[in-house]
């Protein structure tokens, strides 16, 4: 430490999410009242501090840097040192200079953070509907605690010249607000006003209204066409919506047409908590998270009497909410003062459409005009999706307003590493170090807009966070795009990582779980190690390594991808060809599905006879998710599947009202040393009720109660046998509330610790964060030898 006289000089580095969060303003502030003289910047992706004064005062800084940090910043690391060269000199001031850029990512590289994107904050929001301000109803206002962050950012140091803003010269009165300490928009940068920033634009299609127009004009000629039944595709701040009232049967099913989506649920935005409580029941729990600044939508148990238009979200248990995360989103929802419903701007599974030429082409079919507007958005963001599971947020999709904020990882990864992830829902994550960072969610990676859509986000946020990838961890199964990706890539080393191991390790690794655990992975298609494709596993795991103990019973899908398409077919699956673990009851199962049987076409019945009995075209399966979907179709609820889980989600829906219903019949068989759990007594049961009248709903819930149970006796076996207590609970049947919440409250009941993702999705959203983890432990353990 230098010393000069009393004083002291000493350089600081902050690492963390330090920047877009107001971290200079508020350093340059505490230096001034701490009555310290230096300088505050931007360096690559750390904040250094430059400063000189009383070693009282010193202390103070440093310490204060952590406690009084704002409020979205995540202060990771302090590290103070002495000074080299010269020492601010007394009575200089302090204040905020020019970023400087650290040495281009190599090995010396660390992890550089920027934020996720930040809703509209509650000062932002009174400037917004206040007459008198210079920014009243300005679609585009922010300021260092809210706005864009992510979706307008090329690269780091964050500041204005490196995001998409750099094209709009600052006025001189927001130039006087960015350079006072004093201002609460003080380096805000992507400061704006309806002077100098970003405008809004709008621009009519064929069959909407000819009118266009700019500003105020833009906005009404939207909201006038929404009020009229129309379909605006609305630029939101991580990519094109489609917007709609959500009142309007009409508009919504012209929605649903226009879209190519029959079924699947749309979410709603609301103007605020009260318009929530009118549609849904909402939780201490649900409106903090609806109120929360990454703004998800919210999974919530809907009022029967709502009046949203009823094709909205037919069928489903839980109907997804938000409220507005952006200026233009509230202006909307307070001028149209409806619900409405808000969704991708995209054609069934393609990626968002973020880009204005791209959004007018392919959307144009679909919108009856379109409210955009010239500030360029750099990485698709769609909306995230979240829940509250047994009292605690949990994500579902995770994009706008999560990623890329980063994720600790358990076992630190000794290189840098990329997780190309799965193929449905897919993300990917980048990691170094103990730090990952999960791109935000694309889509199913099955066609070449959603590979694009991922390569470009891919490389955009390796280039700003400055991870270059000298490892890549990929799935199993090598038709995945991701794996072929994957193995081209020009790499050091490459890790297959099984697809369930990835599931549970993605929720032991958010929840720091090192040591060995048992993982229950229920989802609906994965490949197994012995070539099989697996989806109802329970694993005792750890981050390196797994073993199978228990699956469900295997069941043929005739026609591979034609029976996750049609559940009515993977009945007859399971009807047919189910794992012969109990000869003697099919013969009872088919004497009891005779009235399923005589309701389908009777060739598609003898063809899938057929094909199950010679073994043509029919993979196995011991998968949880196919069996919900073909309990489905036995129950007279869907045939047909729109969108993967559809059948499932119906059968949750149905179970809703009969909480207390009684388990049907199970058993648990031991093959080849794993515990199997044969379905054939509870498809016998299930049947037999039907055929005698009883309630489809009791006993789908009743169904939902013998998968609980059946979960908490192989876990309880488990754990004794293997002497262990956590259980990880992942895969994307974990998304069925009903059952997560019976099987929580049945492991706890048991002794057993259960754990469910959080903050990544237990769906195949999560599979990249868990590839990451396992592949980092797998390079430490080899490191080792
Ligand atoms: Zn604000
Ligand atoms: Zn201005």
């Amino acid at each position: 430490m230098q010393m000069i006289g009393a004083r002291v000089a000493h350089r600081i580095e902050v690492r963390g999410t330090v920047q877009g969060v107001g971290f200079r303003p508020f350093v340059c502030r505490l230096g001034r009242g701490l009555g310290l003289d230096g300088c505050v910047r931007n360096d690559g992706g750390v904040v250094v501090v430059e400063a000189a004064g009383s070693i009282e005062a010193m202390r103070a800084l440093a310490a204060r840097l952590r406690t009084d940090a704002p409020a979205q910043a995540r202060v990771a690391d302090v590290r103070v040192s002495a000074l080299n060269g010269s020492a601010p000199a007394t009575g200089t001031g302090f204040r905020v200079v020019r970023s400087t850029r650290r040495r281009p990512a190599g090995t010396g590289a660390e992890v550089g953070l920027i934020p996720p994107d930040l809703g509209t904050c509650d000062r932002c929001l009174t400037e917004l509907f206040d007459p008198g301000d210079r920014r009243y109803r300005y679609a585009f206002l922010n300021c260092t605690d809210c706005g864009p962050r992510a979706t307008i950012v090329d690269a780091l140091p964050y500041d204005r010249v490196r995001t998409t803003m750099r094209r709009f010269d600052m006025c001189a009165a927001c130039a006087a607000e960015y350079a006072d300490p004093a201002d609460r928009r003080f380096h805000a940068e992507p400061i704006a006003c309806p002077a100098c920033g970003p405008r809004l634009a709008w621009h009519a299609t064929d069959h909407g209204p000819a009118a266009g127009g700019h500003g105020a004009d833009a906005l009404a000629a939207a909201e006038a066409l929404i009020r009229r039944g129309g379909v605006v595709a609305l630029k939101g701040l991580g990519g094109y919506q489609l917007v709609c009232d959500a009142t309007d049967e009409a508009a919504v099913a012209r929605l649903r047409i226009r879209k190519h989506r029959p079924a699947k649920p749309f979410a709603v935005m609301v103007s605020g908590l009260g318009a929530a409580r009118r549609l849904a029941h909402v939780s201490a729990a649900e409106a903090a998270l609806l109120t929360s600044v990454a703004r998800p939508i919210v999974l919530l148990a809907p009022r029967p009497e709502r009046p949203t238009a009823g094709s909205v979200a037919p069928g489903v248990p839980r109907i997804g909410l938000f409220l507005p995360n952006t200026p233009l989103h509230h202006l909307l929802l307070a001028d149209l003062a409806r619900p409405l419903v808000v969704t991708s701007g995209n054609v069934s599974d393609e990626p968002i459409a973020i880009d204005d030429a791209d959004a007018r082409r392919r959307l144009a079919g679909l919108a009856d005009g379109f409210l955009g507007h010239d500030r360029v958005i750099r990485s698709r963001y769609d909306d995230s999706v979240a829940r509250v599971v047994a009292g605690r947020p949990s994500l579902v999709r995770r994009a706008r307003g999560y990623s890329p904020e980063p994720i600790g990882l358990p076992v630190a990864a000794p290189e840098p590493l990329l997780a190309v992830g799965g193929q449905l829902k897919h993300t990917f994550t980048v990691a170094r170090d103990g730090t990952a960072i999960v791109g935000p969610h694309t889509g199913d990676l099955e066609q070449q807009a959603t590979m694009e859509a991922f390569e470009a986000n891919l490389a955009r946020l390796s280039r700003v966070v400055g991870v270059t990838p000298r490892v890549v961890a990929h799935d199993l199964h090598p038709g995945y795009l991701s794996t072929r990706y994957a193995a081209a890539l020009p790499v050091r080393g490459r890790i297959g990582v099984q697809h369930h191991h990835a599931h549970v390790a993605s929720c032991a690794a958010e929840h720091g779980v090192t040591g060995r655990y048992i993982g229950v992975a229920y989802d609906g298609l994965g490949l197994g190690d012995d070539g099989t494709l697996w989806g109802g596993e329970v694993l005792v795991a750890d981050l390196v390594s797994y073993r199978r103990v228990a699956r469900f019973g295997r069941a043929p899908l005739p026609g591979g991808a034609a029976a996750v398409r049609r559940p009515a077919r993977m009945a007859l699956g399971y009807l047919f060809g189910g794992e012969p673990l109990d000869e003697r009851s099919r013969a009872a199962v088919l004497r009891a599905a005779a009235p399923f049987l005589g309701r389908l076409p009777e060739r598609e019945v003898a063809t899938v006879r057929r094909m199950v009995a010679q073994g043509v075209n029919c993979p196995v399966a011991s998968s949880a998710g196919r069996l919900f979907d073909a309990v489905a179709a036995l129950l007279g609820l869907r045939d047909d599947a729109t969108y993967e889980g559809e059948a499932a989600v119906a059968l949750e829906a149905l179970a809703g009202g009969h909480p207390a219903a009684p388990e049907l019949p199970w058993r648990l068989v031991t093959r080849d040393d794993l515990i199997v759990y044969d379905p054939t007594a509870t498809l016998l049961a299930l049947l037999e009720a039907l055929r005698d009248g009883t309630d489809p709903g009791l006993l789908a819930a009743g169904f939902h109660a013998t998968v609980a149970a059946v979960t908490v006796a192989l876990c309880a076996e488990v754990a004794a046998r293997e002497r262990l207590r956590t259980v990880c609970l992942s895969g994307g049947v974990m998304q069925n509330q009903s059952l997560v919440e019976t099987v929580v409250a049945g492991l706890s009941g048991a002794g057993l610790e259960p754990l469910v993702n959080e903050r990544v999705p237990g769906n195949d959203g999560g599979i990249s964060y868990g590839q990451a983890a396992v592949a980092a432990a797998r390079i430490r353990m080899d490191a080792r030898g």
